[in-house]
This record gives structure tokens, sequence and C-alpha cells, in this order.
């Protein structure tokens, strides 16, 4: 196969094209809910089908969209899948500079809902698909692209439906996925990261009861939200166990050995991970995001957000709720966290609350050091030859969850060089005036397109 762009060169040809794509995309307002995802389905179809690609186009409901192609290879390589979510959230247009649906282009960026997340990884995917089509590259493994619906709300209407009705279309032995690959700048270098790990969610509701009475004799009733007060305190001041996941053990390691500033002070929890509170307070005085980031890293965590309780001025409730987020590592369960959860309000007087799982997601894992691991390395390297690479886990989820499930390894990837500063650059996601350089766009194209053809052919 002809090389027609050098290693480590950027595909100049596809910008306008890469461009083209995502402005369109981001133009088909997938809010999700209500998703309405089947109309970008059945545009990245047309579009795909142009180039001779057969799209299957599989809908888990009416409007609920989900497509997929693939190109096939020789069956010597493992298989590798190609995974974004079309559903965005939603935008509201007063807060922004720009209409979030217009695919505005301006100062050399795409403006709106889903540039970052994750509209333009499906455009990346998508050129790369092209890419491999037209320069004939002789697979030896397949290549799948899945644009799925539903991921902002679970991934129950898409990629946890297809995992459920159609395994065979979807499965593969790598996946790459959103929640990795935008690089962190240190030391006026970038750090890359992969992403390949994602941590649990447990919500889950806590009702505390008591006996009413009237709120000027307290001690003849039983208050339920002075009960409630003391779970709170109890499961808001929790002090979790340290843990350093490997993933997490070498993203330490490497901002250690590359940054001046933050690596000698984080260089104690590699030695003694007992004393990384103390660190990360040390830390958070120079940078509170990152240190509060990395803290939620090596930790369960568990957070009060909602409570309920009483009805009038004067009368002592006899109910009170309370709603907790709860996030776990991976390696631990979420019943494991709520057998924690019971076992720390066994001296608040477990007979008089009740529990309640709202919700719940397993964490997931994949190995790190695989032969795609090392591609993907290898790849950023010659594009960008002083930049390091580091594992990462994402204290949310993605939909790599269900594909790590089937025994895929997946790795959140979506490579972007830092051309805005980085918290500007996560700001985006999810808030107001989102938005990806050109750049950025061609960049992504080329080191991803770099990375599928020299692992696949
Ligand atoms: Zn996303």
């Amino acid at each position: 196969m002809k090389h027609l762009v050098p290693r480590g060169q950027l595909r100049e040809e596809t910008r306008e094209e890469v461009t083209t794509l995502l402005g369109d995309l981001i133009r088909i307002d997938t809010t999700n809910p209500p998703g309405n995802e089947a109309k970008a389905a059945e545009y990245l179809a047309q579009s795909l089908e142009k180039e001779g690609f057969n799209c299957e186009l599989l809908e888990s409901e009416p409007r609920r969209g989900n497509v997929i192609t693939r190109l096939k290879g020789g069956g010597e390589k493992p298989s590798l899948l190609l995974l974004s979510h079309l559903d965005v959230v939603a935008a509201n247009p007063t807060e922004w500079s720009v209409d979030p649906f217009g695919g505005v282009v301006k100062d050399g960026f795409v403006w709106g809902r889903g540039t970052f997340d994750m509209k333009s990884l499906t455009a990346l995917e998508v050129m790369v698909m092209k890419l491999l089509k037209r320069h004939h590259a002789r697979l030896k493994g397949d290549v799948i692209l899945a644009a799925t619906a539903d991921e902002e709300k679970g991934g129950g209407k898409g990629v946890g439906w297809l995992t459920r009705n159609y395994p065979e279309k979807i499965r593969a032995d790598y996946v790459i996925n959103e929640g990795g690959g935008l690089a962190i700048p240190v030391n006026g270098k970038n750090m890359y990261t992969i992403q390949t790990a994602e941590k649990g969610m447990l919500w889950f509701k806590v009702k505390a009861t008591g006996t009413p009475g009237h709120g000027s004799i307290p001690g003849a009733a039983d208050n339920a939200i002075v009960r409630m007060n003391r779970v709170i305190s109890k499961l808001g001041s929790y002090h979790a166990k340290i843990t350093l996941i490997p993933a997490i053990r070498e993203y330490v390691t490497q901002i250690v050995s590359e940054d001046k500033t933050a690596g000698p002070v984080l260089k104690a929890i590699l030695q003694n991970s007992d004393c990384a509170d103390a660190v990360l307070d040390e830390l958070a005085k120079r940078d509170k995001f990152f240190a509060e980031e990395l803290r939620v890293k090596v930790k369960m965590t568990l957070t009060p957000t909602m409570i309920k309780g009483g009805v009038k001025e004067n009368i002592i409730p006899s109910e009170c709720e309370a709603v907790f987020d709860c996030r776990v590592l991976p390696g631990q369960t979420s019943s494991e966290a709520m057998d924690t959860i019971q076992n720390l309000l066994r001296e608040v007087d477990l007979r008089k609350l009740e529990f309640q799982i709202i919700e719940s997601g397993e964490p997931s894992e994949s190995p790190l050091r695989t032969a795609l691991y090392e591609q993907i390395t290898e790849v950023l390297k010659d594009f960008d030859p002083t930049c390091s690479v580091a594992p990462d886990m994402l204290t949310g989820g993605t939909d790599s969850r269900f594909l790590r499930k089937m025994g895929a390894v997946c790795y959140g990837f979506h490579p972007m060089r830092a051309d805005m500063p980085y918290g500007e650059m996560k700001k985006g996601v999810h808030g107001i005036d989102e938005r990806i350089s050109i750049d950025n766009l061609v960049f992504g194209t080329s080191v991803l397109y770099e990375v599928v053809e020299r692992f696949m052919t």
C-alpha cells in the first residue's frame, strides 16, 4: 500500500471535508432526550454509501437510530471497532455566543453542541473509514464503525440495546471510543491520555424514619431530620481507602517524571498512597481543579446530592429522604459499596433507615500495554516527538463499559492537542460555547488514520 502522506505528517487534504462533516452533524439536533439520532445516522449512511460502503441502520425505537458499517479484513489480525455516540446534551441558546445547532465555523473553530462530546470523533472515525477505502488499505482484520444513540442517557437505546440484540454486529477485539486522547500541557510538552478505565456509579436513596410530634416538645417525638443529619455527616465525611489502580499509578508516574512543579509533590503518593490526601491538599493550593480531579481517581466517593423532609413549621417530621451519588473504583462493586455504606450507618440505627438503589453501573477496566496501546503511543511520538502518553481513568462512564463486558479491550482515544487552556477545553463539554479547532480535526484525523492503518494492515 502506498503512503500518500509521509508518516507523522498531517493529512491536510481532509481539512475541508472533515470540517463540513462535523458542521453538518452539529446542524442535526440530536439533543437527548428525545435523541432523534436517526437523522444523523441516515446522514452518515448516505455519506458513506456514496463511497461504496454498505451501512445498516438499526432503530431501537422510532427515531433512535444507530448506524453500523464494516470493512472486511483478511482475518489474520484482531478486529477493531470505531465507536461514537450521536446524541448530545441540551444547550440553551441564550447562554451561547453562537447558535449551538448552527454548525458555525469561525476563528478557526467549529462551534456547537457536540463539537467536543462527541460528534468530532464521529467525524474523525468516518473520515478514517473513507480514507482506508480510498487508499485500498489491505486490512488484515475487520474495521467496524458504529455511531450510536443514547449514550448521554445511559446507552440503553444505543450500545446497550445493540449488545443485547445484535452483539455480532458490534463485537470486536479492540474498541476506540471517547473519553481520552486530549493532551494535557505539562512543562510546555503534551501528555496525551488513553482512557483505559472508568469508575462505576451507585445512586441510592436513604429514608430516615421517626415519630411525628409537636415542634414545641421535641423530646416527645423522634425527629427524622435529626437522624438524617447524622446519616449525612457520617457519609459525607467518609474517608475511603486510597487505592492506586494500575492506570492511575502509571498516570501519576508520568506526571512525576514530566512535571517539574507538581511532580516532586506527587512523588510521595507513589511511595506511600496513604499520604495521598495530604499531598493533594498541598497540590490544591496551586492547582485546585487538577488536585481535586486526581483525588477522586484514587478512591471511592460518596456525595449527598438531594434532600427532602418536613411538611410544616411546627410538625416534627417522621420522614426524611436524601439521595447520594457514590462512585466506585475498578476492582470494587456497587454491592460492596452498599455494604460499606450500611456498616458506616450502624450506629445511626439501621432499623430506622431504609435504602433504595436508584441506579447502578459497574466500573470497567481494560489492560494497559496491549498491541493497540503501543501502536497509539508510537504514532503519537511520530506526530509529536517530545510528547508523553499516559493511561487514565474517567470518573464518569461511557459506552465502553458495555463492550468491555463483552470482552473487548476498549480505549478512550480522541486525539487532540491542547490549543486552548486545558480547563477551557473541558468546560465546553456539557457547558457553553463548546468548540473544537479545525487544526485539531486535521490532527485527530491524521493520528487516528495512522493508528488504524498501521495496526490493521
Ligand atoms: Zn460523550
